[in-house]
């Protein structure tokens, strides 16, 4: 956070998606038609007959459907794929049906949208997870198909004249991706959370984001605002000392992301700098970002909108493509983490009242041995068509003997560097006897906050918790981190920490061997590390440690930080 901000009267907190920085005029996204639920359809100026209400519906789907696929086919990438889902829920057979079911017997057309849309709604939040996620689509279906059976304006975001923060309660990907993006400065929403789609779209287009700011819908159009995501705040009529603040990050910021060294301390103790990706798309993004590879390839993202298993060739297709985008660089992929906050249809189980210590990740193992099966074949095949050899690691690992089969299986398979990952407290308490059955383990640092803090990761409020600069998480990755120096095997971190400039000096202190992240973090993260020695990493993760709260070791671990750094970085 930066001292000009903080505490301000008039700032809007939030919760900042990436570390960007802009001052620009609000403009408001035109929330959904405000009809009453028994609005009338209209034809030439009377009042529709049932049939031609029942018209109206089923084409204003039909509609709705056709113009997000064709902005989907526009958009193309991540952006791509969202609204590809988007259009796949306004084509859906059993939501469309049980609207015109309902119109059929008489009741009028937005009150049996919004009944059917409520049923499903509450269906998609209960399921939570990805699921729940999805919400925000079904709303923005409902929206568009109420604008057209009315023969209202579509909803959605303004013609922007001049560049803006565009500013939403919510913002739906079909709305993000209708933006002009010429003119779009940074996004703000009061809903939404750090991995839904509004923040993962702003990050591929590079955009600042902060998301749950309450009171951004009460901005006017036209304010000026600063918008910091490192900050997570939102500032109405920022002052000259702010905007200047502003400007001399973003000019340094440009100069970080001219460096794509190899990473390295000051006094040159190598630590691979590696990014995160769930797509090929994603992958070959990485053309310039100064990646030295891949630390973790979250295959699952692949197939979350799938009802049934990805066959071998289509998994091979994709592996392949990844590997090929990389050229050679490593490239660590994670094999299916279904369940808990990432439900797979054809995958996670269902009714488990605690899915997050349930049948998920590498357990789904035993109802489906043949996931894995295919999953490694299709590496392997991946591996034989490009000539490239991937590592492979399998999450929610909890037992040394599970290593062991996992590694047996994989080697069998033809993949020769197997590893698992560190994200339950019993692993990382016995790491060095799941090490002596791998050769390299990476620390999932979200989900062992999770386990190790007992607390959901889906709960927003709960943050305090659910904080890897709690000491007792960094005593289970200090633990990891040991066993792997005493076995000479690699240790990464691939979860959300390791994009945390300030963490990534600790837990290279704290002997960790490669930082995989989201590829936007990594020039903040290559230049805290290239300008701290690594005795200084050390002595950072020994006051982290020495900490009796997260906040404390934070601040003990600022102190030491080198201030050039600190300023450079609004630390
Ligand atoms: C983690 O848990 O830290 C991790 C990298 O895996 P995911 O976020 O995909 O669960
Ligand atoms: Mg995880």
């Amino acid at each position: 956070m930066t001292a000009a901000t903080v505490g301000a009267p008039g700032v809007l907190q939030g919760v900042g998606v990436g570390r960007r920085a802009v001052v620009g005029p609000v403009a408001q996204v035109r929330s959904a038609p405000d009809v009453p639920p028994d609005a009338a359809v209209q034809v030439d100026g009377r009042p529709a007959t049932p049939q031609e209400t029942h018209a109206a519906v089923e084409s204003a789907f039909a509609e709705v459907a056709e113009s997000l696929r064709a902005q989907s086919a526009a958009a193309g990438g991540t952006v791509g794929d969202v609204l590809a889902a988007t259009a796949q829920m306004a084509a859906d057979n059993a939501l469309r049906t049980q609207v015109l079911a309902r119109v059929d017997a008489g009741e009028p057309p937005v009150a049996a949208l919004d009944g059917v849309v409520d049923m499903f709604a509450a269906m998609f939040t209960q399921a939570g997870g990805y699921l729940a996620e999805r919400v925000t689509d079904l709303r923005s279906v409902r929206d568009r198909v109420v604008a057209r059976v009315l023969g209202l304006p579509d909803p959605g975001v303004p013609r922007l004249a001049r560049p803006s923060v565009v500013v939403a309660r919510d913002l739906a990907p079909a709305d993000t991706a209708a933006l002009d993006l010429e003119n779009v400065l940074a996004i703000v929403t009061e809903l939404g959370g750090p991995t839904g789609h509004t923040a993962i779209i702003a990050g591929q287009l590079g955009l600042p984001c902060v998301v749950r700011v309450t009171g951004a819908t009460g901005l006017e159009d036209g304010v000026e605002v600063a918008v910091d995501a490192a900050a997570g705040t939102v500032t109405p009529h920022p002052g000259a000392d702010l905007r200047a603040e502003l400007d001399r990050r973003r000019a340094a910021d440009e100069l970080l992301t001219a460096d794509t060294a190899p990473g390295a301390t000051a006094d040159g103790h190598a630590v691979a700098l590696l990014a995160n990706v769930g797509t090929p798309a994603d992958a070959e993004r990485l053309g310039g970002s100064g990646a030295e590879g891949v630390g973790l390839f979250r295959t699952e993202v692949l197939f979350l909108e799938r009802t049934q298993a990805p066959t071998v060739e289509e998994q091979a297709e994709a592996y392949a493509a990844v590997l090929r985008a990389l050229d050679g660089r490593k490239v660590v992929v994670r094999t299916l983490d279904a369940g808990a906050d990432k439900p797979l249809a054809f995958a996670t189980q269902p009714d488990e009242e605690n899915p997050a210590l349930g049948v998920r990740g590498y357990r789904l193992v035993r109802p489906h041995p043949e996931l894995l099966r295919t999953q490694l074949e299709a590496l392997a095949r991946a591996q034989e068509a490009t000539g490239t050899t991937p590592w492979v690691m399998a999450p929610m690992i909890a037992t040394a003997d599970e290593a062991r089969d996992f590694a047996a299986q994989a080697r069998a398979a033809g993949v020769a560097t197997v590893g698992v990952m560190v994200e339950v407290p019993a692993v990382a308490l016995r790491a060095r006897d799941v090490l002596a059955e791998v050769d390299f383990v990476s620390l999932g640092t979200n989900d062992l906050a999770q386990y190790t803090m007992a607390t959901d990761r889906l709960r927003g409020e709960l943050a305090d918790l659910l904080d890897a600069w709690q000491p007792a998480v960094l005593d289970l990755v200090a633990a990891t981190a040991a066993a792997g120096v005493e076995a000479g095997k690699p240790v990464g971190v691939c979860g959300e920490s390791a994009s945390d400039p300030l963490m990534a000096l600790v837990l290279v202190g704290l002997g960790v061997t490669s930082l995989s992240m989201a590829a936007g973090a990594l020039p903040a993260v290559r230049y805290a590390v290239r300008r701290h020695t690594h005795e200084r990493c050390v002595a950072m993760a020994a006051a982290a440690r020495a900490a009796r709260s997260a906040a404390d070791g934070r601040a003990a671990v600022l102190a030491l930080a080198d201030p050039q750094v600190r300023a450079t970085l609004g630390l």
